[in-house]
């Protein structure tokens, strides 16, 4: 992974350099978990640097401030010209992006109306999540020993800063016992998805993934990949999924904009399929990877060119 640096920060409406993007050790979101926040990559693709699904994690993050009464102090078109100046600013052709939105100064009390609302957009160019060579062969997972949050506590469907403790203590678990990831099932054992990727698994001619009510949250990857699938006359279920399942699957493969589309090798232990990417993840992956790369049209409008043409 090369180190998390560029030259500029998008700090409220103003290009910052890296070194003063600095925030108060009172800022409401480190007490509390208050931020809300996306991550997005921009591709190199044969038409020059585009944006997948910008406008969709927009309005995703939109949404996550919202489920927390957040009005945010710019518009979604500012965010989409903030983020498209800042990868221009730093001269990135293909990169990452978090945007984030979070409660600064203006009370330490647990109500966080009072305090601040701060608007960054961070860039910085960054590899494969889960290794190059996971993308080819796989990663071995395990059923992580925590869950996700049971309905009506955290809500899910929002990508807010504290939910990532839960996904911190899955990662820890599974990375210090030898795993790449962990899976968490929801509150009632069903199967919900890793700590930062959504998950999907085949079996007798059929692709499964978790639905919306499994405590997931709802990737914009796992939606991208439904349509590909779909498009290649797949049928796909959004069904709750029992664990055994898992290790029944002829294939199991996770999504995210990290993860891009990485397929699972083992659970547990337990071999999935032969232990080799699957067909259907080796399709999906390819239709995936010739959409973001520009090697085919844009046909559902998904991609925002980083330069007018
Ligand atoms: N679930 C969780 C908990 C995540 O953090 C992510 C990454 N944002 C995903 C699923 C996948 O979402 P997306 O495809 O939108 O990146």
């Amino acid at each position: 992974m090369s180190e998390i640096r560029a030259e500029k920060i998008w700090r409220n409406g103003q290009l910052i350099n890296w070194e003063d993007a600095k925030i108060h050790v009172l800022s409401h979101a480190l007490h509390y978990g208050t931020s809300w926040f996306e991550g997005i990559r921009c591709y190199e693709t044969q038409r020059g640097s585009e944006i997948f699904r910008l406008h969709d994690h927009i309005k995703r993050l939109f949404n996550s401030a919202k489920i927390y009464r957040t009005n945010v102090p710019f518009s979604s078109e500012e965010l989409i010209k903030g983020t498209i100046d800042t990868i221009s600013a730093n001269k990135l052709k293909a990169c990452y992006i978090r945007p984030i939105i979070f409660r600064g100064l203006g009370t330490i009390g647990v109500d966080p109306l009072p305090a601040n609302v701060e608007v960054y957009i961070i860039v910085w160019e960054w590899g494969a999540y889960l290794g190059t060579e996971s993308l080819a062969n796989g990663v071995d997972v395990m059923t992580s020993s925590w869950r996700r949050a049971a309905p009506n506590t955290f809500p899910t469907m929002a990508k807010a800063g504290g939910n990532y403790l839960n996904s911190v203590l899955i990662k820890m678990e599974a990375v210090s016992q030898g795993f790449s990831e962990g899976i968490a099932l929801d509150i009632n054992g069903y199967v919900s998805e890793g700590s930062g990727e959504n998950l999907f698994l085949v079996t007798e001619g059929r692709v499964l993934t978790a639905p919306t009510a499994s405590a997931i949250l709802p990737g914009i990857t796992r939606n991208s990949v439904i349509c590909l699938l779909k498009d290649r006359g797949h049928e796909v279920l959004e069904q709750q999924i029992p664990r055994e399942m898992l290790y029944m699957a002829d294939e199991v493969f996770l999504t995210g904009t990290a993860a891009e589309v990485t397929p699972v090798r083992s659970i547990d232990k337990i071999t999935i399929g032969d232990g080799q990417r699957g067909q259907v993840t080796t399709q999906v992956q390819e239709d995936f990877f010739a959409y973001v790369k520009g090697e085919v049209n844009d046909r559902f409008g998904w991609m925002q060119p980083v330069k007018s043409p």
